[in-house]
């Protein structure tokens, strides 16, 4: 299997099965309900976890939760940690209605410290780090490799680090280098302490800590949305290698989601979270959606193309509408072919729909499921009690009776269904 390497820019090859192939993904930063752009990298690792393992790979995936952050401070002044509490239950539960199973670790920083200055102290050990003013620098001077990743090697002007967190330069000795520690500062309500003095990490060696934790100094897979690659993930090699680990071997970024052609992003206020998206269009659609275009492209996202990818549910489910589930062979080599070829899941599509335009149905069934899009392919209809109470919802939400809306919805749930609102009315599937 050959996937496209950010370090490379060219195909890399994945070793034999069983391999292993560990992973880590750079997961949220915990603040607020995430939006569907950061489902991509959610659900681009879920779905190669599932089609490795599939191959007979042992897998390990890690995908971290950031719960230390200025931007949590930011969000809650005097009360971050029970912001980023909440909020990791939000991200959590939110993933979850995607139906595609959990990583295998799920790391949060605030439980990995001792081993983030456990990481310092062996940079500031090789001179690949100093303290300063109760602060913790890398000295990307000693590592020249810096740069290598992004491309920006040698640019010393592109290198400089205005870090997304607010970095005080004046004790820097360099504008590329970048903050490992930061000291405790006025308004921060969690702290921890360090060799360094009282104080907590910055972002980037959070991320090196829990991937060396749970997958150790070496693994094979890094990943995470495009706008990572600098600086986070050119930091994250930096630390990890100059702290002597072989780190990733390759780097797989995902493009980015852009809502009409503008990236979408918390700042321009044009949200839609997961949540909400899934509440609106179900969470096969939005599968599909994610499904139908190259991991590496950025995707655009519109009322139009969700409507097409709702479509596409339909054609699915319809199909299997008072089919019965025969035996048949499962065409495992037609889906081999797209999906090792740089995890082309577009392709997979297509090759689904010529599976069910020439009755292929156990193929379909068992492709559809591997994308956790098993759903579509079950011929079940809901009992008479549950009708009864999606109409007493719609009842309620004519009368503009959200409250009761929200019960019913919470009842039909409960029962393990899911009330979508559709243009005639309603429609029941099974979670
Ligand atoms: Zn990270």
């Amino acid at each position: 299997m050959r996937l496209f390497d950010t370090y490379t820019r060219g195909l890399f090859e994945l070793p034999p099965p069983p391999g292993p192939i560990r992973m880590y993904f750079c997961g949220p930063t915990v603040y607020q309900r995430i939006h569907i752009g950061n489902a991509r990298p959610f659900v681009l690792s879920m779905w190669l976890k599932r089609w490795l393992e599939e191959s007979g790979y042992d897998v390990r995936l890690a995908e971290n939760i950031t719960d230390i952050n200025d931007k949590i401070y930011l969000a809650a002044p005097g009360h971050s940690a029970e912001l980023a509490a909440e909020a990791s239950r939000w991200y959590v539960d939110d993933t979850d209605l995607l139906g595609l199973g959990r990583p295998d670790h799920e790391p949060k920083a605030t439980e990995t410290v001792p081993e983030i200055v456990d990481l310092i102290g062996r940079l500031v050990d090789r001179g690949l780090a100093y303290p300063a003013g109760g602060d913790v620098y890398f000295r990307v001077a000693a590592f020249p490799e810096y740069g290598r990743l992004s491309g920006r090697e040698g640019d010393h002007e592109a290198l400089h680090n205005p870090s997304e967190e607010a970095e005080r330069e004046e004790l820097k000795e360099d504008p590329r280098d970048f903050a490992l520690w930061k000291a405790h500062k006025e308004g921060e309500d969690t702290v921890w302490e360090s060799p360094w003095g009282p104080g907590r990490p910055g972002w980037h060696i959070e991320c090196s800590a829990m991937a060396e934790k749970f997958l150790g100094p070496v693994f094979e897979i890094h990943g995470g949305g495009i706008d990572l690659i600098f600086p986070h993930h050119e930091n994250e090699l930096a630390q990890s290698r100059g702290a002597g680990s072989e780190f990733a071997r390759m780097w797989m970024h995902n493009g980015l989601l852009e809502l009409t052609g503008e990236k979408m992003s918390k700042s321009l206020g044009n949200i839609v979270s997961l949540r909400e998206a899934v509440q609106e269009w179900g969470r096969e659609a939005i599968l599909l959606f994610f499904m139908n275009s190259a991991w590496r492209k950025p995707i655009d996202f519109s009322d139009e193309v969700m409507a097409q990818a709702s479509a596409q549910a339909e054609t699915f489910r319809n199909y299997f509408v008072g089919l019965d589930s025969e035996p048949g062979e499962i065409d495992r080599d037609s889906l081999a072919r797209v999906l090792d070829d740089d995890f082309n899941t577009a392709g997979a599509l297509a090759l689904f729909h010529d599976w069910r335009a020439r009755g292929q149905t156990a193929s379909l069934r068992w492709g559809l499921e591997l994308f956790g899009l098993g759903d579509l392919a079950q011929a079940v209809s809901a009992p008479d009690g549950l009708v009864a109470l999606a109409e007493k919802r719609q009842e309620a939400r004519a009368s503009r009776d959200f409250d009761e809306a929200d019960r019913l919805r919470g009842e039909i749930e409960g029962q393990g269904w899911e009330v979508r609102d559709v243009a005639d009315g309603f429609e029941l599937v099974p979670k």
